[in-house]
C-alpha cells in the first residue's frame, strides 16, 4: 500500500441537479406536435457528445476553471451511441427535424462517424431524412471532413473567433494557430459540407477589431459569417455587459465598409438574423441573444453529454433521461415521459434578462448554471 495523499474528486454526475422524469400510467403515442406553455414546437436537438475540449476558449472553458485536475466525465456516464440515437428517434417522433452534433468538441469522441451514419437512417414521420449539422473548433476537421461526409453528414458550423493568428491563439488559449482552422474549413468545403457557416463570438476589446478582416476574407467564399454576441452562458467566464458588443454595431461597423441588405429568415426560430452584401458578395449573419432574445421562437431541447435533457441553454436543471434508458424502459414509456416535460416547458431566459437593468448579471445568486461545454452550443 502507498501513502499518496488521495485526490477527491468530485462526482461528475452529480455535477448538476437532474430529476428523473416520472412515466405517466397512460402511455401517450407521439404526436409530433408537442407545444410546450408559450406555444413553442419542439424541433431543434443539440447533442452534446463529449464535455472536452482541446480549446480554452476563456468566453467558455476558461483555463482557470478548466485546469488538467478538472473532473470530466468519465467514460461509463457518457451515453453509448446506441442510446443517443434511441432517444434521438424518440424525439424525431416527437417532432425534432434537425440534430446537432456539439460538445465540448464533438470531433473528439471516437469514431463519431458511426454515430453519424447511424443518425443518418432516422426518418421523421412523414419519411423526410433528418438536418444532420455538426459545430466544431475545426482542430482536426482537415483530418476528418471526408469520413464525416461519407457517413452522412451534411454541413458544418465552425467556430472562429478571428483571423489574426496573435488574437486567435490568445483566445483559444492553447496556441492553436488559425492556419489549421483554415486548412480545415478549405477541406470541409472542398468535400461539400455546405453551407458551411462560421461561427464568430465577439467580445469587445478582446476581438472586435477582427469582424471586418472576418467579413473582408469570407466574403465570396461561400461560407456564411455569423457573428455572435458573447453570451452569459455557465457560471465560469466571468461574463460582464460591457464586454458584449451588440449586434446593431457589428452591423453597423460592416456597412460602412460592405454595405448590407437585411433579408428574410430561412424558417421560424432562426436564430441568426439575415443580411446580404449589396455586392453580391454573400450572407452573414448576427446572433443577437443579448440584445434581442429570441426566445418567442426557441423551438431548441439539448441533451447533455451523460443524457441530460436541458430546455434552455441557461437551465440550472435537467431531467435524466439516461436514467430511463437504463433502467430498462421501453422507449414507449421513455417517449411517453418526453411529452410532459416539453408540454410543461416555460423558459425564455434571455427574454427575461433583457428586462434587468444593464449592469445585472442575471446569474448572480442564482442556482448554478450549466456550462455551454457540457450541454453544447
Ligand atoms: N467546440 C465546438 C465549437 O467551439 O464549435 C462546439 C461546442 S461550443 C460550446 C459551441 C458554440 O458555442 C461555439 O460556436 C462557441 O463559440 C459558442 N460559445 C461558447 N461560449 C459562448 C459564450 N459565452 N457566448 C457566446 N457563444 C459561446
Ligand atoms: Fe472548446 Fe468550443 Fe468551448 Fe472553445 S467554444 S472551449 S472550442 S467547446
Ligand atoms: Fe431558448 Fe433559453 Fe436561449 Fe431563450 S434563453 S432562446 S429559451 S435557449
Amino acid at each position: 500500500m502507498t501513502d499518496k495523499p488521495h485526490k477527491i474528486i468530485p462526482l461528475a454526475d452529480i455535477r448538476y441537479a437532474s430529476r428523473v422524469p416520472a412515466i405517466p400510467a397512460q402511455l401517450l403515442a407521439p404526436s409530433g406536435l408537442l407545444s410546450d406553455t408559450l406555444g413553442r414546437p419542439l424541433r431543434d436537438l443539440r447533442i452534446s457528445v463529449t464535455d472536452r475540449c482541446n480549446f480554452r476558449c476563456n468566453y467558455c472553458m476558461p483555463s482557470e476553471v478548466f485546469t488538467k485536475d478538472y473532473a470530466f466525465l468519465p467514460q461509463s456516464s457518457l451515453l453509448s451511441f446506441e442510446e443517443i440515437t434511441r432517444l434521438a428517434r424518440i424525439f424525431v417522433a416527437h417532432g425534432v427535424e434537425k440534430i446537432r452534433l456539439t460538445g465540448g468538441e464533438p470531433l473528439l469522441r471516437k469514431h463519431l462517424e458511426v454515430l453519424i451514419e447511424m443518425l443518418a437512417k432516422l426518418q421523421t414521420p412523414g419519411g423526410k431524412p433528418l438536418d444532420i449539422t455538426l459545430t466544431t473548433n475545426a482542430s482536426l476537421l482537415a483530418k476528418k471532413a471526408q469520413s464525416l461526409k461519407d457517413a452522412g453528414l451534411q454541413r458544418v458550423t465552425v467556430s472562429l473567433d478571428g483571423l489574426d493568428d496573435a488574437v486567435f491563439r490568445r483566445m483559444n488559449d492553447v496556441d492553436f494557430p488559425v492556419a489549421d482552422v483554415l486548412k480545415g474549413i478549405e477541406v470541409a468545403q472542398k468535400v461539400g459540407l455546405a453551407p458551411l457557416k462560421i461561427n464568430m463570438v465577439v467580445k469587445r476589446g478582446t476581438n472586435d477589431a477582427e469582424i471586418v478582416p472576418m467579413a473582408r476574407h469570407f466574403r465570396h467564399s461561400g461560407a456564411v459569417l455569423r457573428f455572435i454576441e458573447y453570451m452569459d452562458v455557465g457560471a465560469s467566464n466571468g461574463w460582464r455587459m460591457d464586454e458584449v458588443l451588440p449586434s446593431a454595431q457589428v452591423i453597423e461597423r460592416l456597412n460602412a465598409e460592405f454595405p448590407l441588405t437585411a433579408i428574410d429568415p430561412n424558417y421560424t426560430g432562426e436564430t441568426a438574423e439575415r443580411w446580404r452584401y449589396a455586392d453580391g458578395a454573400g450572407e452573414i449573419g448576427v446572433i443577437s441573444s443579448v440584445t434581442q432574445a429570441f426566445c418567442g421562437d426557441c423551438n431548441r431541447a439539448r441533451l447533455s453529454t451523460e443524457g441530460k435533457l436541458f430546455l434552455c441553454l441557461f437551465a440550472s436543471q435537467g431531467h435524466d433521461l439516461r436514467a430511463l434508458l437504463r433502467g430498462n424502459y421501453a422507449d414507449e414509456q421513455i417517449a411517453a415521459a418526453v411529452g410532459p416535460i416539453w408540454q410543461a416547458r416555460t423558459d425564455r431566459y434571455s427574454a427575461l434578462r433583457a428586462a434587468l437593468p444593464a449592469d445585472t448579471n442575471p446569474a448572480d445568486g442564482a442556482a448554478r448554471r450549466v456550462e455551454m461545454s457540457y450541454i453544447g452550443g
